[in-house]
């Protein structure tokens, strides 16, 4: 359940490994990857970022790895086109630091320090006390991805049926029931991929409530076309260790398109693209979950600073312009805007890793951000692992 890039990584998984088994991907949108997996910065991550012996250290360096494989092999138009994480102060070097054991721990390949004529010839425009090179990152369309993989699973036999969106499950004796009104589909087992609403279906399932997903809306600007000469791959902050946000950063897309962002600010609606969608559901699920209360007691200052790069495209660009001191607010536009499905637990943790839940005969996956569409393929591997010992489904 769920059309996004895990779900239909996770069907394409489960159907080429049992060719005669009946698999249908149920998603609610018109067309495949409507949320999440086509609101994305498009970068595959190598996996620098994350705590050494993690899912997401484990799942995004392999993913990565099948990825670029995956595009190849499709000629899905991808670029390993390379990152540099820029410190600009004394306290981000120690951190820098840290990031390099972490990735060199974690097997990313080709990570080096860099700094003065080298970053100049990475990044001409770019400035800070050192850099950490990543040659392995890259970029692509992560829709057209997701679009790829739903091909294969309808060529493998298998359905995906849009416009089909699940309002309650029932468990039956030997099978779940997911129904909309009126209608039913019976399965034998279901995997459940909802994204910003993958609370909502694992407690309609009889999961507990812990964790909740909180959704927050992250906005991007764009350079003016002109002006995209000021970056030439990615351009990362060293992330505040505390957070899972990546921070503010410059990334070119595949298309040529040069974004700034994203945003991280508590939205009003899990499908808050315009800051004008305030869904009262969404709000009361945000504001009744006492997590929500400890997580904004505990980062009221970092929150506060979000408010502020959101309400004001100047201070978004001075944020930015730290590691390209060229740019000027007369530069962007208006670009796109996402929004990060995160879990934040009852005692106010924002889960950094990937997490999933077993039910009777149901997997749910409760947290898949960021890597989450670099690491499909990984994940998708994973839940079908998962799914076989659970489901005890034929090898
Ligand atoms: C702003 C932003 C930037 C990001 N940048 C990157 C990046 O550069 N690199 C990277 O690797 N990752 C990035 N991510 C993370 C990545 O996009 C996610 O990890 C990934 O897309 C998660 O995929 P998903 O399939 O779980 O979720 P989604 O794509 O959100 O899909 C969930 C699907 O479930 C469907 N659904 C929900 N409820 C129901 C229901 N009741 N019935 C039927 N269908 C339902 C939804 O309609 C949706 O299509 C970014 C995310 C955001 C928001």
């Amino acid at each position: 359940m769920g059309g996004g890039i895990l779900g239909l990584a996770v069907a394409r998984e489960l159907i080429q490994r049992n060719p005669r088994a009946s698999v249908c991907v149920l998603e609610r949108e018109q067309r495949v990857a409507s949320h999440q997996s086509g609101h994305s910065s498009g970068v595959i991550h190598a996996g620098i970022y994350y705590q050494p012996g993690s899912m997401k250290a484990q799942l995004c360096v392999q993913g990565a790895r099948e990825l670029y494989a995956y595009c190849a092999a499709r000629q899905i138009p991808h670029e390993r086109c390379g990152k540099v994480i820029l410190a600009t102060s004394q306290r981000e070097l120690a951190r820098l630091a840290e990031l390099e054991r972490r990735g060199t721990s974690n097997g990313v390949a080709g990570l080096r320090r860099v700094a003065g004529s080298e970053l100049a010839r990475i990044e001409p425009h770019a400035s800070a006390l050192a850099g950490l090179y990543s040659p392995d990152t890259g970029i692509v369309d992560f829709a057209a991805v997701a679009r790829s993989y739903a091909n294969d699973v309808a060529q493998a036999g298998g359905t995906i049926a849009t416009g089909w969106g699940v309002s309650s499950v029932r468990r039956g004796a030997r099978t779940l029931r997911l129904l909309r009104d009126g209608e039913a589909i019976e399965a034998r087992h279901a995997i459940f991929c909802a994204g910003a609403w993958a609370d909502r279906l694992a407690v309609a399932d009889g999961a507990g409530a812990d964790p909740r997903i909180v959704p927050f809306r992250g906005a991007y600007l764009r350079l003016r076309p002109e002006r995209r000469d000021l970056v030439r791959a990615l351009i990362y902050p060293v992330p505040d260790p505390s957070l899972p946000f990546l921070g503010t950063h410059l990334s070119r897309r595949i298309d040529g398109e040069v974004l700034i962002g994203p945003t991280a600010l508590l939205a009003g609606a899990r499908d808050a693209y315009s800051l004008a969608t305030v869904r009262r559901a969404d709000m009361l699920d945000t504001l009744a979950w006492p997590g929500t209360w400890r997580m904004l007691r505990r980062f009221w200052r970092t929150g506060a600073t979000e408010l502020h790069q959101a309400a004001s495209r100047a201070v978004l660009v001075r944020a930015a312009a730290r590691y390209v001191p060229a740019l000027r607010r007369e530069d962007v536009q208006a670009g796109p805007a996402g929004v990060r499905a995160q879990a934040l637990t009852r005692d106010g943790r924002l889960l950094d890793d990937f997490m999933f839940s077993l039910s009777e005969r149901a997997l749910h996956v409760r947290n898949a951000p960021s890597p989450g569409a670099t690491a499909a393929l990984a994940i998708a591997r994973h839940v079908a692992d998962q799914a076989r010992t659970l489901f005890d489904l034929p090898a």
